[in-house]
């Protein structure tokens, strides 16, 4: 039987001489591994649909055994993703994190359309840590673990939030910080910033600017947020952290 769908690819590692088999996460099927005939051959039809990042319509073989590719139309190739190497870092801690989060097979229209947005933002060069920490509010959403950053988490106070606690699970006020110790003290910018994009919808997104000190503390709680209660390690967020390092 012959079944059309459109992907993204995350990466195809070699099968054989000639082959790749390719992970694709699609809006209908989840992840899904397709088998790539002949597309390491310098004259593959199939080579330009085998690089992370690429957006394709595949049409595949489907039967008992993993699909097989038999045509492909790119969508979108994203080629600046792969050749500037610090956005492909980015990404792939993207893809680290769906990838992780969702099980073979487990269709997720949301993530799909988020990461295809995140993707086309990072590739017009909207701040990337902007979009790495929409991406992983979303993904704590999924996972079941969304902070809560519209009140505070001990008393339900809307004002006066001024720390982020990571044991209780999201802000806390002036009057209840005490109760853990080593709650965030938060900028005020984060705490104006933070429940924004919790719920932005990335294809809304417009012009971003956020200072280099509150992209930072964004950074640091939201990283050990997901240290907490996401199951790591996550070695692409390593990659990515030494990237930044080094350039910054
Ligand atoms: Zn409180």
């Amino acid at each position: 039987m012959l079944s059309k769908f459109e992907g993204i690819v995350f990466r195809a590692k070699d099968y054989g001489e000639s082959n790749q088999i390719v992970l694709v996460f699609t809006e209908q099927f989840g992840k899904i591994s397709l088998m790539a005939r002949g597309s390491k051959k310098p004259k593959s039809r199939f080579r330009a649909v085998t690089e992370p990042f690429t957006l394709a319509q595949f049409i595949c073989f489907t039967g008992s055994g993993m699909p097989t590719l038999s045509q492909a139309d790119l969508i979108k190739p994203r080629h600046l993703l792969r050749s500037d190497l610090l956005l492909t870092a980015y990404g792939a801690y993207w893809f680290e994190l769906i990838d992780k989060l969702l099980s073979e097979k487990e269709p997720h229209s949301l993530v799909y359309r988020l990461l295809d947005h995140g993707l086309d933002h990072l590739e017009k060069g909207t701040d990337p840590d902007v979009l790495t920490r929409i991406i992983e509010l979303n993904m704590l959403g999924v996972a079941g673990y969304q902070p809560v950053l519209d009140r505070c988490v001990q008393c339900s106070a809307t004002t006066d939030l001024t720390h982020f606690s990571i044991r209780q699970g999201g802000f806390l006020c002036k009057k209840c910080r005490s109760v853990d110790g080593h709650a965030f003290s938060l900028q005020p910018a984060v705490v104006r910033i933070l429940p924004l994009l919790q719920r932005i919808e990335l294809r809304r997104l417009g012009e971003v600017s956020v200072k280099p000190e509150t992209n930072q503390q964004l950074e640091s709680v939201l990283s050990a947020f997901i240290d907490e209660y996401l199951s790591g390690p996550w070695k692409s967020r390593q990659i990515l952290q030494q990237f930044k390092q080094t350039w910054r």
